[in-house]
């Protein structure tokens, strides 16, 4: 068996720990001679998976009580659209655009009310996030949408926006438990977990309860009220239970590595040998402005296409996987996320190293 130094910015690399243990326990889950995916999600074994995840979570992220949290489908993207139908209650809101993620969900929101894009990196290739200090804040604004971290252009916010008291919404799909943050300070918080926690196919959402009402748009669907799920503790009907059940193990690894603290100054480190590497090299840069700079996607160029593609397919020989840049942007990306380990971060600027040389 050999497994790769895999980079792909998602679905990806997932604790080796937690793939074992799902192994071991594959044919039969804790004597009940079954596998997660064979049980019902109404079983006590199920129950005890899904509760226990949602405490551990909860513990990981100090969610406040008043929080709900909801283990949900239809992917990041789904939320594009259920967010305006839940909260547009006066059919106005504000995004704030710095990548194709942000740009989508503001685009469908448009579909729902009036979506206003108060601010927007792309006249830069997205490769900065504005200052979010003083912004045109509507005032009749249902909330202030952002995306906290910008997976394809590798930019993320340091700093929270000023909402100017509006309910703040941010998709955390690509930083999600990659370092503390303070829940209260957002009305909801929630990613597709296929970037940083687990399998696709499971999105978290974790949500004010008073923004959770039966007050929706006309024509909501059922299975597209927040209310719907939080009211039956994600179990309207059949979750998506493996991946609950890996996002639950993950959880657990991430709670034996020390929490959200630690994993913060694991992914500063594992970051900061990529980006001396790349302040120093004279073949390979990184495109994002400094002071915005992502601990999770980085993306690079050497400023010539052949050349980025002779490293990308080099470092594929050399075991290093997916590192080719977003087919929007092209160059290079290394996502190094909370389980890539910081060897494999170390052994891949060693080959940039090398390949640098090579081509100098
Ligand atoms: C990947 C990604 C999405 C889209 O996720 P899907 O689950 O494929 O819909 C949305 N937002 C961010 C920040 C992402 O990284």
């Amino acid at each position: 068996m050999a497994r790769v130094y895999n980079f792909s910015a998602g679905p990806a690399v997932l604790p080796e720990e937690v793939l074992k243990e799902a192994a071991e326990e594959m044919l039969d889950y804790k004597g009940t001679g079954m596998s997660v995916m064979e049980m019902s999600h109404r079983s006590k074994a199920f129950d005890d998976i899904i509760k226990t995840a949602e405490q551990d979570l909860r513990d990981l992220m100090n969610i406040p009580d008043n929080y709900k949290v909801m283990f949900l489908q239809g992917g990041a993207s789904q939320q594009f659209a259920m967010i305006p139908m839940n909260l547009m209650k006066n059919k106005v809101a504000d995004y704030i655009v710095t990548g194709q993620w942000a740009k989508k969900a503001w685009q469908e929101a448009s579909k729902y009310g009036k979506a206003n894009k108060i601010a927007s990196s792309e006249d830069q290739t997205f490769s900065y996030i504005p200052d979010c200090s003083d912004l045109p804040i509507s005032e009749d604004a249902d909330y202030v949408y952002i995306c906290e971290n910008n997976t394809i252009y590798g930019t993320k916010y340091k700093e929270l926006p000023n909402t100017k008291g509006k309910t703040l919404v941010a998709d955390v799909s690509s930083c999600f438990l990659s370092e503390p943050v303070d829940v209260s300070k957002y009305g909801i918080i929630y990613g597709g977990v296929q970037k940083n926690i687990g399998p696709a196919g499971v999105v978290i959402v974790i949500m004010r309860e008073d923004l959770i009402t039966e007050d929706v748009l006309e024509g909501t669907p059922t299975m597209l009220q927040y209310k719907t799920h939080a009211d039956a503790q994600s179990l309207y009907n059949t979750p998506p239970a493996y991946g609950i059940y890996i996002c639950g193990k993950v959880f657990q690894w991430l709670k034996k590595m020390g929490g959200l603290e630690a994993m913060k100054k694991h992914n500063e480190e594992k970051a900061k040998i990529l980006y001396d590497y790349l302040d120093s090299s004279k073949l390979f840069k990184g495109t994002v402005v400094e002071k915005d700079r992502s601990l999770m996607n980085v993306p690079f160029v050497t400023g010539d296409e052949e050349m980025d593609a002779k490293f990308v397919k080099e470092a594929k020989a050399a075991g290093f996987e997916n590192l080719k840049g977003h087919r929007t942007v092209g160059g290079m990306r290394a996502s190094i996320y909370n389980a890539m380990p910081k060897e494999g971060v170390e052994k891949l600027v060693e080959f940039m190293k090398k390949f640098e040389e090579a081509n100098a």
